[in-house]
């Protein structure tokens, strides 16, 4: 299900040109908690859906093992577009994309975000931590006009190319559903 209002036509960037569609964000819009991940690679690109391609595989299994479903939470990706060659989104793109994302979290007003990755941990942050200072802690963000609580997880993919980080991810994920109330 998506939640908030997405522009399936939009043109507002340049990665409109190349995208296959936009992929908004999916899962339960009452959802505590929500993962926002980079961008759209070729698979989501492809099938309209966040996270369906290899790193999210190993993010459904960490949610699995940790007993909840892909549809008990809300995930989705701080731009809707995919980026040519999948590299990191710039500003102005980010910039353009930001009201979906906005309308996504005013729609689904979780207790808990959870960054995936630093690009993403990053812009919300407004900093330039790295990511073995990022994943230390849980934060507060200030988000649309509330406090949420805040974790950052290694990204997915960043796993698959470095399998020594599946454990400070796993560590992520299990702490922030757990502030999320989805398990003990
Ligand atoms: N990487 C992301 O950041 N998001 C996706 O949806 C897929 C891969």
């Amino acid at each position: 299900m998506t939640c908030g209002k997405i522009d399936f036509a939009c043109t507002r960037c340049r990665l409109s040109k190349g995208r296959t569609q936009v992929v908004p964000g999916v899962g339960s819009c009452s959802s505590p908690i929500v993962f926002i991940g980079e961008a759209p690679g070729g698979e989501e690109d492809l099938k309209g859906e966040p996270f369906v391609g290899r790193g999210g595989k190993l993010l459904d299994k960490v949610l699995k093992e940790a007993g909840v479903d892909r549809s008990e939470v809300f995930i989705c990706n701080l731009i809707k577009c995919r980026p040519p060659s999948n590299r990191r989104p710039r500003k102005d793109e980010i910039a353009a994309c930001s009201r979906f994302l906005e309308s996504e979290l005013r729609a689904v007003n979780p207790k808990v975000v959870c960054a995936l990755g630093q690009t993403v941990a990053n812009h919300l942050l407004d900093d330039k931590k790295k990511m073995t200072e990022l994943v230390k802690a849980e934060r507060r963000l200030h988000l649309l006009g509330k406090d949420v609580r805040f974790f950052v997880a290694y990204h997915p993919a960043a796993c698959l190319y470095q399998r020594k980080n599946i454990g400070s991810f796993r560590k992520s994920i299990e702490a922030s559903l757990r502030a999320a109330r989805l398990r003990d």
